[in-house]
């Protein structure tokens, strides 16, 4: 079968990969010049790092990322301690495969490793924005900028929550501004040597610091700063920011905070959060969607790139069983839109949840988080649904 993938983020990269690697004739169609992504890290859950291993990219992938000892949840002001669990050696022994933290550019780099399949390698177009996407009677189109129409038996639309492959399908969809802007920025790891291996979240009111080393050897500590933003007019969701307005967002939090944010290296970057009520539907013909195309959502889970690996799995599972192109796609669709609807939903729900000031809902809230507490692999029992799911082997609906 020829596949057709628009978009080479973490989801069309991996789907390509594995879509390849199925036996197909698969080409990677993506608008930017070279491939990349903005700078910063990503948290790559058991869930996805399973499928990447499924891709022969277990290795690289251990090169590259870190496995931090714990996650811990911490009070904004003094740095008390609401929840500690496990990593390392308890994700190897509850799913069998790691948690890592990664830098996205060396994340970027080991998938373009999944992509040099020696028998079928994927074949790749940069530089190609696709502007139309019809369907044919036995297959779909694309129309890259250059004015070259590719046909396929499939076409998977991996481009991001501003998809123009959706577009095409189902009309300008606006996405929903979460009213939540995320600081980006990077610690050299050296300037903050002592700082534990750990993946911290502190929760303060209307705010929270997310922070975890990334890169080789740990080189650097990476922040996620989320700070409220009432709203946001400007076209581009990424925009440099101040470093000046980043520390007076946090200026009265707890000593360690001020520590690490006195060693920030510039630049800092503002992400404005969006995501999107769940779509009904994602495929028509012989057309359909994954990742942010499809389901973006807010990253207070740290699932949205977990999710389209695992759409990439179960979108070349479906291909694999057939009986037609379109039944797999239809297929596919029904296999993935229920789970990333709740991601989805769960993730939203901790705009709330993550930012509420202090007072009885969030005592409330610590002792419940605070019963998850644990040493031993049973700690990470509460996430089982999300971390223990097994794309490549579930079951799938008929
Ligand atoms: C602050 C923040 C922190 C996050 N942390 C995590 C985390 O820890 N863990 C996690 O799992 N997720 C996290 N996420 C979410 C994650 O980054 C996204 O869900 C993921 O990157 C989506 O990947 P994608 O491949 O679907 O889309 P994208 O990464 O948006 O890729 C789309 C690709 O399509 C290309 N493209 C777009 N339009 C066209 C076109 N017309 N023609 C051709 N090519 C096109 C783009 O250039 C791009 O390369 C976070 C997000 C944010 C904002």
């Amino acid at each position: 079968m020829r596949v057709i993938v628009v978009g080479a983020g973490i989801g069309g990269l991996t789907a390509a990969g594995l879509l390849a690697r199925a036996g197909h004739e698969t080409v990677l169609v993506e608008k930017a010049r070279a491939f990349g992504e903005v700078g910063a890290g990503i948290q790559i859950a058991p869930n996805a790092s399973r499928v990447l291993a499924s891709l022969g990219l277990g290795e690289p992938l251990a090169a590259v990322g870190t496995t931090a000892e714990r996650v811990v949840y911490r009070r904004w002001r003094d740095d008390a301690e609401i929840l500690a669990s496990p990593i390392g050696d308890a994700h190897l022994e509850r799913y069998g495969h790691p948690y890592f933290n990664v830098y996205r550019p060396d994340l970027i780099e080991v998938l373009r490793q999944g992509l040099t399949h020696p028998e079928r390698p994927v074949e790749v177009r940069l530089g190609a924005e696709v502007l139309d996407v019809a369907t044919t009677a036995d297959g779909a189109t694309v129309a890259p900028a250059d004015g070259e129409v590719l046909a396929a038996d499939v076409i998977v639309g991996a481009d991001g929550i501003k998809s123009a492959v959706r577009t095409a399908l189902f009309g300008a969809m606006p996405g929903r501004f979460s009213g939540w802007l995320a600081y980006r920025a990077l610690v050299p790891r050296d300037r903050v040597p002592d700082w534990p291996i750990e993946i911290t979240n502190r929760l303060g009111p209307d705010r929270h610091l997310v922070s975890y080393f990334v890169g080789r050897d740990q080189r650097y500590l990476n922040l996620v700063c989320v700070v409220p933003e009432p709203s946001w007019d400007l076209e581009s969701w990424t925009e440099p920011g101040e470093l000046a307005d980043l520390r007076d967002h946090f200026a009265d939090w707890s000593p360690a905070v001020q520590a690490i944010l006195d060693e920030v290296v510039e630049p800092v970057h503002r992400w404005a959060l969006y995501d999107r009520e769940p779509l009904d539907a994602w495929t028509r013909g012989r057309v359909t969607l994954l990742g942010d195309a499809c389901h973006p959502m807010v990253p207070f889970m740290a699932q949205g790139a977990c999710m389209a690996i695992e759409d990439a799995a179960v979108l070349t599972r479906c291909l694999d069983d057939g009986p037609t192109p379109g039944a797999a796609i239809a297929r596919y669709e029904r296999a993935r839109l229920p789970r990333t609807a709740d991601l989805q939903r769960r993730s939203w729900r901790n705009c709330t949840v993550f930012h509420l000031p202090d007072g009885p809902e969030q005592r409330a809230r610590d002792a419940r988080m605070g019963e998850r507490s644990g040493s031993g692999a049973e700690a990470l029992a509460a996430f089982d649904d999300v971390q223990g799911y097994d794309a490549l082997s579930v079951p799938l609906p008929r």
